[in-house]
């Protein structure tokens, strides 16, 4: 028999969420991010899916030939920027637009060969301090750019939020600010907006957001789920159990034996581990949905299997479905159980995980 250890992606979830964005910001164009293999639901199935985007985010020329590979045609821009000289073809040749974040893409981009003009956008780092120019730097970058025979002349301005999932701190509006100020005048369309900020920052929304995570159903704001947004989880990561056992008081379960049954119980154990990409270090109590309904997690999870307290659920027997994160119970709430977040979850399922689309 197969695992029975599957992602379902939910592609009329990933429109849902699509149209929401519209909905939040109406007046804003919508790049749809997809690095990461679309967050780790499957680059091509996410970009056919969300066809109705205006353009794509990828972190990796690659993305971009698969994207292009797939048949589809609609502009992508390289957010991390791209590395080295040779770049610049694969640019031209996928027709990709580029972030610009660093004086040495500037010299790369001074003696590109002629050819097609190449889509800058200018990177601002307002405060973020990753990538990013100096805010006192960019006008000058921008007069360089503007004048280079190989960069188009519509730059796009933009810049990256470090905490607008914090809706109560002052690190946006500041970074807002630093953007203003840096770029009055300037010609160009403006970017600004993360997923946290198409939620809660409509000052940020400008010219084109860049949603990634509540495309895919997940909110980055402490304490809450993409669904008390109007979001619906994108992916459901499902298994089955494959034994059930009546464990005696006392005794311990799994590795290191962690757990001690505090009476006689029925114990269950689902085909699912770390080596399907669930997080070992998620501790006991960590809710799984056992036939729709809660249970928790006992013990240490293994590579391939966990095992599940069964005392709510003394019928439970083999083959029942074990749902651990998606529809009825969010990533989020597993990301916080495992000290992360539900982007990582979904990044990080491995390549024995059968993906199914519904
Ligand atoms: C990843 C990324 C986004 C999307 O962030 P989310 O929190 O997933 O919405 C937007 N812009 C840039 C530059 C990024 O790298």
């Amino acid at each position: 028999m197969a695992r029975p250890t599957s992602a379902t992606i939910h592609t009329d979830a990933l429109r849902h969420n699509l149209s929401q964005v519209r909905q939040r910001a109406p007046n804003s164009r919508v790049m749809a991010v997809v690095k990461a293999d679309g967050y780790g639901h499957g680059l091509e199935r996410v970009a056919r899916a969300l066809t109705g985007a205006d353009a794509f985010g990828v972190a990796a020329l690659s993305d971009a030939e698969r994207l292009r590979a797939a048949g589809l045609s609609q502009p992508i821009v390289l957010l991390s920027g791209f590395d080295e000289p040779d770049d610049l073809s694969q640019l031209r040749r996928l027709n990709v637009e580029t972030v610009v974040h660093h004086v040495t893409q500037l010299e790369m981009l001074e003696q590109a060969p002629p050819g097609e003009p190449i889509r800058c956008w200018l990177k601002l780092d307002t405060g973020m301090h990753r990538l990013g120019f100096a805010p006192e730097y960019v006008r000058e970058a921008h007069t360089r750019l503007w004048a280079m025979p190989a960069v188009a002349d519509d730059i796009v301005l933009m810049n990256h939020f470090a905490s607008s999932d914090e809706f109560d701190k002052p690190q946006t509006r500041e970074q807002l600010h630093v953007f203003a100020e840096a770029t009055a005048g300037l010609p160009g369309v403006r970017s600004l907006a993360n997923s946290a900020a198409v939620l809660g920052w409509p000052a940020a929304h400008a010219d084109w957001v860049r949603p990634g995570g509540a495309l895919y159903g997940i909110s980055v704001v402490d304490g809450t789920s993409g669904t008390d947004f109007g979001l619906r989880p994108a992916m459901t990561l499902s298994t089955r159990l494959i034994a059930v056992n009546r464990i005696r008081k006392g005794e311990r379960i799994g590795y290191s034996a962690t757990w001690e049954c505090p009476e006689d119980m029925p114990v269950g154990v689902a085909a699912i581990g770390y080596g399907d990409g669930y997080p070992r270090h998620a501790p006991a109590g960590t809710p799984v949905l056992l036939n729709g309904q809660r249970a928790n997690i006992i013990g240490r999870v293994s590579m391939d299997l966990m095992t599940i307290d069964l005392r709510a659920q003394p019928d439970a027997k083999p083959g029942d479905p074990v749902v651990l994160w998606g529809v009825g119970l969010p990533v989020e709430t597993i990301g916080a159980a495992a000290d992360t977040i539900g982007y990582e979850l979904v990044c990080s399922i491995t390549r024995r995980v059968r993906f199914v689309e519904d």
